[in-house]
């Protein structure tokens, strides 16, 4: 309704990439404009759906609120999909359309959800939006990075982050440029510094404009940035005009505060809250505060349905989301289409908006319960003397800071200014990391996650709170405190 208000998203052609500029429209699928009700295709090699062995595919799915695995057990219900179901009138998606060739957004009726979610969560204020499903936000952010960088660029992000993002960007010969973050994520002085100073010929690449950021639970600190943080940094993407790629695999894993020694229970049954409510406590999106059209925001059903549903959704402006479509054409093209029938009949058929925002709400809980089990185990276990942290407020990772300074390699290598040279700091990292496989608990160095890599000062650690068991988990933190007080020399 309120959408013939809204503003129309400005023009982008001034930052997309040679590459995305020179894409045209696949021939074939282009042709499918002319398709009527009675035409007899011989155009596109869509083979016949005859020819498809899948006569029918159903999965056991929970009903809502019953989220758990043993009520699942108990009073799940299976969905069926049969081949012809959308001629028969008993679907929209049915195998012989989920199975074949579609177009690039993805196929119609679990476009519409999306579509739906998107209008209820974020509500762009701005008219043309579009969306586009994708492969996952591992391969959408590849395809959106192909968009707007040419080699040479470089590419704002947080001081750490996403290690796939650094893998995905160097080898295009772009380099990332780290902004300087707190708990807070991105700092926007530090972001405003550097593009009000940059100077082309010192640094031998144009001022850049495209920002990477992961707002809500970042991969790796956790940091989550406040609404008055994200209207801060969009008024700095308004003054320099950046492109903002928001990744926000994490954004319903926003969770209540850590409270020591408190572990949040989870009901079963689970009791849901009002959908109004659930949503009015997300802190708002970049999309929802995007009045021009420079969002791209990627989502994934990755950590809120399964990682291996390899399917998510981008939504941008109509011009952004259209050459996004044109590389799927020649990349992934669509989700699988198993996938895609799964999850429409989860979502559409089961759930509806209702109970997929409450399927979200129960996975929020279950994150928030198992960010108390290990913040509260590293409150117990890790030698606080070195060991520092902010318990996270979103997402599914601990960050944690050591001083190094306090190892004892650190203080026979010490230079005149204080500091250490780079290889010793990742010895240090080396010999940490070490310590703990050798107590048989892997935790991911933070060195992989610096955004200009060698360029660390500071010693990190990341744990997840999403893979192991609670007790597992606690046993982990107790062995990684061990393996620590060993390395740095500490008593008990
Ligand atoms: N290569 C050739 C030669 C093809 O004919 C086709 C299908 N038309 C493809 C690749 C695309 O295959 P896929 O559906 O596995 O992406
Ligand atoms: N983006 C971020 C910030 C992530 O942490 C991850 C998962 O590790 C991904 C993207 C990958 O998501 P997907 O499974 O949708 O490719």
């Amino acid at each position: 309704k309120g959408a013939l208000k809204k503003p129309k998203a400005k023009k982008w052609d001034h930052r997309f990439s040679e590459e995305s500029k020179a894409r045209s429209a696949s021939s074939l699928k282009n042709a499918m404009r002319f398709f009527k009700p009675d035409t007899i295709s011989l155009c596109g090699g869509l083979p016949s759906s005859d020819y498809f062995p899948f006569e029918e595919i159903s999965a056991k799915v929970p009903v809502a609120p019953e989220f758990s695995e043993a009520e699942t057990a108990v009073s799940g219900k299976t969905f069926s999909t049969g081949k012809h179901d959308a001629k028969d009138g008993k679907s929209f998606l049915d195998l012989s359309i989920a199975l074949n060739y579609g177009q690039a957004m993805g196929p119609a009726a679990l476009v519409r959800f999306i579509t739906e979610h998107t209008e209820v969560v974020h509500d762009p204020p701005y008219s043309d939006w579009d969306i586009a499903l994708s492969a996952g936000s591992t391969s959408a952010l590849e395809v959106a990075l192909r968009m707007f960088t040419e080699k040479g660029h470089y590419v704002m992000t947080e001081e750490y982050t996403f290690s796939t993002a650094i893998e995905t960007v160097t080898p295009m010969g772009c380099k990332m440029l780290g902004i300087k973050m707190d708990a807070d994520g991105l700092l926007p002085d530090d972001l405003d510094h550097v593009l009000s100073t940059w100077d082309e010929s010192a640094r031998r690449a144009p001022k850049p404009f495209l920002l990477y950021t992961v707002p809500t639970g970042q991969n790796p600190t956790a940091s989550t940035q406040s609404l008055e943080r994200r209207k801060q940094i969009y008024a700095l993407a308004e003054k320099h005009d950046l492109v903002i790629l928001e990744d926000e695999p994490y954004y319903f894993l926003q969770m209540e505060p850590f409270v020591s020694g408190q572990t949040h229970g989870v009901p079963k049954p689970f009791k849901p809250v009002p959908v109004a409510d659930f949503l009015k406590n997300l802190t708002p999106s970049y999309l929802s505060l995007d009045t021009s059209g420079r969002v791209l925001r990627l989502d994934s059903f990755s950590k809120i349905i399964a990682p291996g549903s390899r399917c998510g959704w981008v939504t941008g402006s109509k011009q952004v989301v259209e050459r996004f479509m044109r590389h799927q054409e020649v990349s992934a093209q669509n989700p699988s289409g198993y996938s895609m029938i799964h999850l429409y009949n989860l979502l559409e058929e089961n759930w509806g908006h209702k109970g997929f925002l409450e399927w979200l709400m129960y996975i929020r809980a279950e994150y928030t319960r198992r960010r108390d089990i290990i913040v509260n185990a590293c409150e117990k276990y890790l030698p606080t003397e070195i060991c520092s942290w902010t318990p996270p407020k979103a997402g599914m990772f601990h960050w944690v800071k050591v001083d190094v300074t306090k190892h004892p390699l650190y203080e026979s290598r010490r230079r005149a200014d204080g500091s250490v040279d780079y290889a010793t700091l990742l010895e240090i990292e080396e010999a940490m990391f070490l310590a703990a496989a050798a107590q048989s608990v892997l935790i991911a160095r933070g060195s992989w996650f610096r955004a200009q890599r060698g360029s660390d000062t500071e010693l990190f650690f990341r744990t997840t709170f999403a893979a192991a068991p609670a007790d597992k988990m606690v046993e982990a933190i107790k062995r990684v405190g061990e393996a620590i007080r060993t390395e740095f020399d500490l008593k008990e």
